[in-house]
């Protein structure tokens, strides 16, 4: 850690203990702090401290300034006024000097200002080799910071394209013929995780080793790749509602309304939160749980949440771990209220709008992008009429018109919220009936709050709170929702089935009525390289731990199971998810035959759950329930 080496050179150069009293302390805290991890990870440290001191050096500080390097400004040029004005102060340190007059008066904040940063982090970046690739868009549905993206376009927009700029002929039969398609990565808002070159299936036949991404330096590639993702970004996105957007590939032309967040590069939550934000981001209303994702999706001076080309994006807010999911069934309450009362007006203004279209705004079928797209047009138009009439209840309706658009409440968070601290308001508002939809970032344990142990927690897991190994199992939140029946659930990961969990997102949505998706989140507090997190997820699922299902209520009116079960039976042995992972293994370092009991009773639980599951699963359900 980079502590352990600041601390060392603090007690060298200090003098505020004898040097070598002070160098004994560390090495003493070392062992201490990393003794239960093994002896090599206290070695590695001691050798921290050790070459720390051996590369010690003054530097001696010149009088003044003779650099002629001019530092780039922390925002470009072409940034808005806010950007320049707030967000570049705040990135500068100078966040005293922005005048009150400056700040929003009603608190809300910009969206979409993350995209100004260029943090610059990721040392290698993917390159894209277009004759290799199959177009599957698998790279850009992982990619946790939404910087590798698909676009398919008319190619007479390559006229003006930079010299560098990549393109191929799409394939597939469901986009115009001799149209091409380009895969661009942000090179500066890379954080070099490789989760996309791991996910990627497309190996170089001619190289072995190499696939349709390849990570290379970023520095020599940042001048032309900054101008290339310029040029990208002018091409106009693919008209959503000619994509098949509940598969991976279509879902993945669709913009990203959430984007270069400051999560931990590779991080498990927030693909799933950009594949919200590309589904349903024009009309997402979020209310967030505190947590990791309220850091990353709200934290100063930058927001990830953004804009489409109309200006639309997703309305977010954050509260407390205890309120959350009561917080977003407020939004849910009030956007009722403002839909009923807009209809209500509309009624009493029948004979001025018109009967049948005012008939046609109260009672459309808003089920897909076509129906929520005629939808708008339908409100623009009453807007329109409603400039040319003199109405006592005009200018109310002008105000809630845009409630007349189907609008998507998520509510958000992590384990923590979900399965503790805030489980009491959730299964409150799984209860209501009403039409939320519940997000949960399952990474079983409290992440950003420093690795506590939470009831997601599974047996076996080091954690906060469980030093010696969590002893008991991990709550089944799917288990308790789906015992409501009118409940949709879904459990997702990602990287075993990523057609499954787009299916789940869509029939969450779609679902009228309160839906939970709990989805297996990998995370750095689970102690492996984070590249490999999808595959992970795959052994999650493999080997029993995590099992995938869908359960909706709307196949009781067909006379189905409302279960689907997406998982196969286990097909590993549960050891080889554990020890994959450091919570887990640890604990057979530190207490073998604790570990091996873990491990046994574990391996009964995955057992034990798999038949409960299964045998749900093959219930008759063919007697109609309406
Ligand atoms: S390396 Fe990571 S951040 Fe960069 S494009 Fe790939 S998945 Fe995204
Ligand atoms: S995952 Fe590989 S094959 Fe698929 S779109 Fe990305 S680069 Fe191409
Ligand atoms: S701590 Fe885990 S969940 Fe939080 S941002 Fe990092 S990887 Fe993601």
């Amino acid at each position: 850690r980079i502590n352990t080496i600041m601390q060392t050179c603090f007690f060298a150069i200090s003098g505020v203990l004898p040097r070598d009293e002070a160098i004994a302390k560390i090495k003493g805290a070392i062992q201490k702090t990393y003794g239960s991890k093994g002896e090599k990870i206290v070695q590695m440290n001691y050798a921290a401290v050790d070459k720390t001191l051996a590369n010690l050096h003054e530097i001696k500080i010149p009088g003044k300034i003779t650099s002629q390097i001019e530092m780039p400004p922390p925002v470009p040029d072409n940034a808005p006024d806010f950007v320049k004005d707030v967000t570049a102060m705040l990135i500068a340190g100078k966040g005293d000097e922005v005048p009150v007059s400056k700040m929003p008066a009603d608190g809300t904040w910009p969206l979409g200002t993350t995209q100004w940063e260029k943090r610059n982090v990721g040392l290698e970046v993917p390159v894209w080799d277009e004759e290799v690739c199959i177009q599957c868009n698998k790279c850009v549905n992982v990619c946790p910071h939404a910087v590798i993206r698909a676009k398919v376009y008319d190619p007479k927009i390559l006229e003006n394209a930079p010299d560098t700029f990549k393109h191929t002929k799409v394939r597939g039969k469901d986009f115009p013929e001799g149209w091409v398609y380009t895969l661009q990565v942000a090179v500066e808002d890379c954080t070099g995780c490789e989760l996309c070159v791991e996910v990627c299936p497309a190996k170089n036949k001619q190289e072995v080793g190499k696939k349709a991404i390849n990570m290379m330096p970023q520095i020599p590639l940042r001048e032309k790749e900054r101008e290339n993702w310029n040029f990208f970004l002018e091409i106009p996105d693919y008209d959503r509602k000619e994509l098949k957007i509940d598969t991976v590939k279509g879902s993945q032309f669709l913009r990203p309304l959430f984007e270069f967040s400051g999560a931990c590069p590779g991080c498990g939550e927030t693909p799933y939160v950009k594949l919200a934000s590309q589904l349903f981001g024009d009309r997402m209303i979020v209310a967030n749980a505190t947590g990791c994702s309220s850091i990353y999706g709200g934290n100063l001076p930058t927001t990830p949440w953004a804009m489409d080309e109309k200006g639309r994006g997703p309305a977010w807010s954050n509260s407390l771990f205890e309120d959350n999911a009561e917080f977003g069934l407020g939004f849910r309450l009030t956007i009722d209220k403002h839909n009923q009362q807009a209809k209500e007006m509309l009624e009493g203004m029948k004979d001025i709008l018109g009967a049948e279209f005012v008939e046609k705004l109260v009672n459309a079928k808003q089920k897909d992008e076509i129906g929520i797209s005629k939808q708008r047009e339908r409100v623009e138009e009453l807007k329109t009429k409603l400039g040319k009439i003199d109405h006592p209840d005009k200018q109310n309706l002008l105000s809630l018109a845009d409630y007349l658009v189907k609008k998507s409440v998520w509510i958000m968070g992590g384990d923590g919220w979900a399965y503790d601290i805030g489980y009491g308001g959730l299964d409150h508002v799984l209860a209501s009936g009403k039409n939320v939809n519940i997000l949960v970032l399952d990474t079983e344990v409290y992440s950003n709050t420093g690795g506590q142990m939470s009831k997601a927690t599974p047996t076996g897991a080091v954690a906060k709170f469980a030093a010696g190994g969590k002893p008991l199992p991990k709550k089944d939140l799917g288990m308790l929702a789906l015992s409501y029946g009118n409940v949709y659930v879904a459990r997702v990961a990602m990287g075993a089935n990523d057609t499954q969990t787009v299916k789940a997102f869509m029939e969450a949505e779609s679902y009228d009525g309160p839906s939970i998706i709990i989805a297996y989140s990998h995370c750095i507090a689970h102690g492996y390289n984070m590249k490999y997190g999808m595959d992970q997820q795959k052994r999650a699922v493999d080997s029993g731990h995590w099992i995938m299902f869908r359960f909706n209520p709307d196949r009781l009116k067909e006379g189905k199971n409302p279960l689907i079960l997406d998982s196969k039976a286990p097909k590993i042995p549960l050891e080889e998810y554990m020890y994959n992972e450091t919570r887990f293994k640890m604990v057979s370092k530190m207490n073998p035959k604790a570990a091996k009991e873990f491990l046994q009773h574990a391996q009964e639980q995955v057992k034990l759950s798999w038949r409960k599951y299964e045998n749900m699963a093959q219930m008759e359900f063919s007697e109609k329930t309406e």
